[in-house]
């Protein structure tokens, strides 16, 4: 009792200091909230959190189309929840409003808000855009978005696009394609020759060089081109894609690995007023659902295309086939000259390559010790043995 009375006396005037300061703290935070609140009434009626938006997305894709066409469904859909409906993005499928190939002019004209496609479609009007989607023998997709978003590459993306009112972002990876469809083989470069291929970006002008005439068509207009001899051979994306497609009904030979698109990244654009009206939450919703669908894409491809090119082999008698050698040596002799070729006409070509080859240079260094190392091995140690 007395040690308790004691302890009371000598530390009663510090319970009290304490509890002084408490109160002053109270007193502080509740003035500060009505600070705030008086805020952001005034500011209300300029920037109201329940101020709801419109957008038209355009795609260069059929409506509903399985794969690359998820990406603006899933953009979508993640705006729409993250936002609570304040950003409804609705989705229309090639030829809707504008026709596929008129996604770019349809943004950068302001007839629609945003877009989705691929840079490389767009490389008669911005000739550095191939280098954002894919060059051949060039980055694969985990290497690609390690460039543009820790890289510089977005930054030039941007830079790149700037002129039209465009906002580039990355719209989805399919990771490496397949090396196309044809109806004979191919065992030398000399095979090429006097074929009619749809082969978009950079590629097609290496593939033209070689010999053979490139084009760039829609998906949806691939498998009568091929059908009734419009072409001889086409590329689209991989199994899971292609099979959607019917490819397997025109063509016999599946040929691998997709030299010309290791890695392509889709992409979405979207016209700066249309950005520039959102209010920056709506604006950081927008960026982070496109790069959240943009994982998306990669990770349905990586699931999906094993069945896929199971079922095209085992039900459809598909023959597959890896390019030799002598011919991707060739074709990448033809890149090459293409590079340089695009480098010397294009300065913003010349500005982007320089950052994509020095980051070609460093990750190929590392991923010769780590990715490629440990894919190798796996096939060294385990053999024809199941995991
Ligand atoms: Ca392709």
């Amino acid at each position: 009792m007395a040690t308790q009375q004691g302890f009371e006396k000598r530390y009663s005037p510090l319970i009290i200091l304490l509890l002084v300061a408490a109160l002053v703290a109270v007193i502080a935070l509740w003035a500060r909230d009505k600070a705030a609140t008086g805020k952001s009434a005034s500011v209300a009626g300029v920037a109201a959190d329940d101020t709801s938006y419109e957008w038209k997305l355009v795609t260069t894709w059929p409506k509903n189309f399985p794969g690359l066409g998820s990406a603006a469904e899933n953009l979508s859909r993640m705006v729409d929840e993250m936002s609570n409906g304040r950003l409804k993005i609705k989705v229309y499928g090639g030829g809707e409003i504008v026709p596929a190939l008129g996604v770019f002019d349809a943004v950068s004209q302001g007839v629609a808000d945003a877009g989705h496609g691929a840079a490389y479609y767009w490389k008669g009007k911005v000739p550095s855009s191939v280098f954002f989607t894919a060059v051949p023998f060039g980055l694969n997709a985990q290497e690609m978005y390690g460039w543009l978003h820790y890289g510089g590459g977005l930054e030039l993306y941007e830079e790149a696009y700037a002129p039209f009112n465009l906002v580039p972002m990355a719209g989805g990876s399919t990771g490496v394609q397949m090396g196309g469809w044809f109806n004979k083989e191919i065992n030398s470069i000399d095979d090429l020759r006097g074929l009619k291929m749809r082969i978009p970006g950079m590629a097609g002008e290496v593939f033209t060089a070689a010999g053979g005439t490139s084009v760039t068509l829609p998906g949806s207009e691939l498998y009568t081109s091929l059908q009734t001899g419009v072409i001889d051979a086409l590329e689209w994306v991989g199994p899971y894609n292609d099979r959607i497609l019917g490819f397997h009904e025109v063509a016999r030979y599946y040929y691998y690995p997709g030299w010309h698109e290791p890695g392509s990244i889709l992409e979405f654009i979207i016209n700066k007023d249309s950005m520039a009206e959102l209010p920056a939450d709506l604006q950081a919703i927008v960026r982070q659902a496109a790069r959240a669908s943009s994982q998306d894409m990669l990770d349905e491809y990586t699931a999906r295309n094993n069945e896929a090119l199971r079922e095209l082999i085992e039900e459809h008698d598909v023959q597959l086939r890896r390019f030799p050698d002598d011919v991707l040596r060739a074709l990448w002799q033809g890149t090459r000259q293409a590079l340089d070729d695009l480098v010397a006409r294009d300065p913003m070509s010349a500005k982007v390559y320089a950052s994509y080859s020095e980051f070609y240079k460093g990750v190929r260094n590392y991923h010769h010790i780590s990715e490629q190392a440990y894919i190798n091995l796996r096939d060294v140690v385990l053999g024809d043995e199941d995991y």
